[in-house]
Formats: C-alpha cells, structure tokens, sequence
C-alpha cells in the first residue's frame, strides 16, 4: 500500500467508525475484567480469613480446655493443630505466657521466645488478622483466654498461604483475556462490516457525480440519510442551475454570431451584386458604398454594446464608485441626446426635484440612464415626448423616464430585458436597435444593487423607474 492510501485511509470516515465502534465494543468489557479480578482477589482473601479465624477459634477453646499450655502431649489438640496447618497450607504456633513457642507445626522455632507487636496486643485480649498480600499469607494472633478467670493465658498464632487464591486469580485472568480476545475479533469483524455500510451512500454519492458528469445520469437521488437526501436535492438544484447557465450561454454565442454574421452577409450581397454586374453607374456604386458603410456602423455598434455587457457582467469589485452629482450627470446626458431628439421632433424635459449626489459608477451609470432615454426617442412617436425625473429620499434617489411612445406589449415585458431581445425585429433594425441595451441598462443598475421596473402600455408610452441607493453598498 502507498503512503498516499494508508493517509487516505487513516483519515476516512470508515477507519473512523471502525475506531469508534471497537472503542464501544472493548472498552466495557476490558473494564469489567480488571474490575471483576480486583474484586475477586479481595473476596476471596476476606472468605479465607473468615474460614480460618472460625476454625481458629474452635482451635484455641480446644487449647485452654485440654491444658495444653501445660501439656503440649495432648494426642487430640495436636492432631487438630496439624489437621488446620494441612487444610489451609498453614503454620501454626502456640506460645505460652512466657512468649515461648511450645508448638510450631513447621518445627522451627519450638522453645524459643516471640515478642512481636501483634503477640503483645493479643496478650491485651485482641484478636488481629492482616493479610501481606506482598508476601502471600494472612496471619492472625489469637489471644488464648481461660473460660473462668477470663485471663489470657497465651497466643495462638496461624499464619496460612494465599498461594491458591493468587492461582485461581491468575487462572481466571488468563481465561478472560482468551475471551477477550475472541470478542474483540468479532467486534472488530462487526465494526468492519457497520462502517462499510454506514459509508456506502457516501461511496454511492461519488460515483453518481462521476456518472452524472459523463453524462450517464442527469440526477443523483440517494435518499439513504436524511443528510444525503438533502446534498443530493442540493447538488440537483445547482447542477440544474449550471446547465441553464450553460443553455443561455450557448444560446447567448449563436446569437452573436447570428447578429455579427446579419451586416457581413447585407455587406457579401451588396459587393457582390456590384462585382457582378458590368458598367454600374456611378450613382448605384455611391448608394451600395453608403449601404455597406450602415452596415459597418451596424456591426461596430454591436461590437460596442457587446463590449459594454461584457464589463457590466463583471463582478461589482469593477465598480470605479465616486461621489457624483446625478443632476449634472442628467442633463449632460439629456444634452447629448438632444440633437437626436430634435431630429425626430421629440421633446426631451428634465425635471429635478432636488438636488441629489450619490455614491456612483459614472461612466457605468450614464451608459444605463442614455440607454433608456434613447429607447424612449427611437420607439416614439413623431411630436411625441420623453420626460426624465429625479427624485430622492434619504437612503434611494429615483429616476423615472417617461415616453409617449409606441408602449411595449404586454407578454414582450418580461423578455425585454433578454439579451438581443427585440420586440418587432424589422422595427427595431430599421430603427438601429442591437437588443443589448436593456440588458446593458439593468445589469449596471443591478451592480450598484438598485432595481430597475417597467410600466407600459401600447400605443401610449412606456415609464422606466430606477431606484439607486445614495451610498455604495459593498456586499
Ligand atoms: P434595442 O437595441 O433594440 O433598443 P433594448 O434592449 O434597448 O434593445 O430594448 C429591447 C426592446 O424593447 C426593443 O427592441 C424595443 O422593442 C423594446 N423597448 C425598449 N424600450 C422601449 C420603449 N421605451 N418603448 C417601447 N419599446 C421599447
């Protein structure tokens, strides 16, 4: 395996799961064992220190009744004393009130004298069990107390193994690690085969993007988790909306080229009639020459516009924003489009309620407002009227171009501002429209986050209301 797939694979979400559920699975038990041996060990110490005091004890009542600390001879109390010591793998001695020891069942120290703090506390009448878990053994002093006087009149001392209960300790642990073992390779087999198939609509969403991208499906529905279902709505209504961007694009290009190619081909047909035809008088030559300069001019305007909408559909980090003055900025605008206004006799007002200044585009904005007035000359009617109005409040300025035109139908409204959208075609081409200007007008009305409306009705006038806000918002 490569250092790039066991990364991949450290990482996963599936290595993670994995993790996560042998984790749940051998934690409990794991604790449990140490739990349960640690507890077993110190039960089974206590039972046997119960056991051994209880024998003990019957022991030294045996002792003070047969006089055994006067005679060590008593056949019965021996054989009991060697009988506890054998059960319980034990020592035991018996020490007199000297402190002599006259019975040791190891032989050892028969004779001589003990004086340890646990013999002296039993002389007080204690009882005392310990357990050196260290060494192994449980030791207890029993004090050997006569039944009428109540005296003590010696100590019994036992001292037994806990060997075996350290075995049986061991035994069980080894046991239980055996069976830990075999749970812990069932669990990691379950969790194996868990996060394999928590993880398989995750898989499945990748391999449906793939098949959607070379074109083998067109959605991806994986409703697996409430989670997947909703990024896979997700993806579907973003993939949708790409694919209708790239509808309008494509339809976007043969428009253009559609558009660019309508002069070339008047141009090919005009040239080509004079080309073909021999001794053309002066005056035809003159005329198709003028013709192929309109459809020069055509051409370069649409270039023009296209240039124009291409900058507007740029982000609105391209803005050149600055304070401007929208009254000035009108009339010089009005004033430009009067000589084309006068040609077709149309009056053209500017009516400024206020003076306004506002945080701008200049070049941007002037190119939307003339596209509208323009409009409002070209689809007019002769001795008709366009009247420009600016208003303003404290946070928008308002601008509304009123003409008394030809109106645009009702069912044309929501298209109009398509690009090379035209209502009447023939109209609009006699009249030198590209169908751009709409488009340009509202997208650089948008990038300064303002809203554009249009109210028409036909064969009596059209209003254009803009709205701009006074300060530039930048996000
Ligand atoms: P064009 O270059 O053809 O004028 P526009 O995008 O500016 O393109 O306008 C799109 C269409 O909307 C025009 O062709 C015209 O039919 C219609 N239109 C725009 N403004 C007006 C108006 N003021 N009055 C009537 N029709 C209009």
């Amino acid at each position: 395996m490569s250092k790039k797939a066991i990364r991949d694979f450290l990482k996963s979400l599936k290595f993670r799961l994995i993790l996560l559920f042998l984790l749940i699975g051998i934690l409990p038990s794991f604790v449990l064992r140490i739990g349960m041996l640690s507890s077993y060990g110190k039960k089974a110490v206590s039972n046997r220190s119960v056991d051994v005091l209880s024998q003990a004890k019957i022991l030294t009542n045996q002792i003070v009744f047969n006089n055994y600390l006067e005679d060590a001879s008593s056949e019965i109390v021996n054989s009991q004393i060697n009988q506890l010591s054998n059960i319980y793998d034990g020592r035991i001695m018996v020490i007199d009130g000297n402190f002599h020891i006259i019975k040791d069942t190891y032989a050892l120290d028969e004779g001589k004298t003990i004086v340890s703090e646990e013999v002296i506390r039993s002389f007080r009448g204690e009882e005392i069990s310990k357990h050196d878990s260290e060494n192994g053994y449980i030791e207890m002093t029993i004090p050997l107390i006569e039944a009428e006087s109540k005296e003590t009149v010696g100590v019994l001392l036992v001292s037994v193994s806990t060997d075996s209960i350290v075995l049986n300790q061991e035994y069980l642990e080894n046991s239980t690690w055996v069976i830990e073992l075999a749970s812990g390779m069932l669990t990691l087999l379950i969790a194996i085969s868990l996060a394999r198939m928590l993880v398989r609509p995750l898989r499945r969403m990748g391999n449906e993007i793939v098949e959607i991208q070379d074109g083998y499906k067109d959605k991806m529905e994986i409703a697996s988790y409430t989670e997947t279902e909703t990024i896979s709505s997700r993806f579907n209504q973003l993939f949708g909306r790409m694919k209708v961007i790239d509808e309008s694009r494509e339809e976007f290009v043969s428009n253009v080229s559609h558009e660019l190619k309508t002069p070339l081909t008047s141009m090919k047909v005009l040239a080509d009639s004079l080309n073909g035809q021999e001794d053309v008088p002066l005056e035809l030559y003159k005329e198709f020459m003028s013709d192929i300069g309109n459809e020069i001019d055509r051409e370069t305007k649409i270039i023009n516009d296209l240039l124009s909408l291409v900058k507007m559909s740029r982000s609105a980090a391209d803005l050149n924003i600055s304070s401007v003055n929208i009254n000035e900025l009108l009339e010089l605008i009005l004033k430009r489009l009067r000589p084309i206004a006068e040609m077709q006799r149309i009056e053209l007002v500017l009516e400024s309620f206020r003076p306004v200044s506002a945080e701008v585009d200049e070049v941007k904005l002037t190119l939307a407002i003339t596209n509208l007035v323009e409009n409002g000359i070209k689809y007019n009617k002769p001795e008709g009227w366009v009247h420009v109005t600016l208003n303003a409040d404290h946070q928008y300025f308002y601008v509304k171009v009123e003409d008394s035109g030809i109106g645009i139908p009702e069912d044309s409204l929501e298209h109009i501002y398509e690009r090379f959208y035209r209502v009447d075609k023939s109209h609009s081409r006699e009249i030198g429209g590209t169908g751009l200007g709409l488009a340009i007008a509202r997208n650089s009305i948008l990038m300064h986050r303002g809203a554009i409306k249009v109210f028409s009705t036909e064969g009596e006038g059209t209003i254009f209301n803009v709205r701009i806000p006074l300060t530039y918002i930048t996000s």
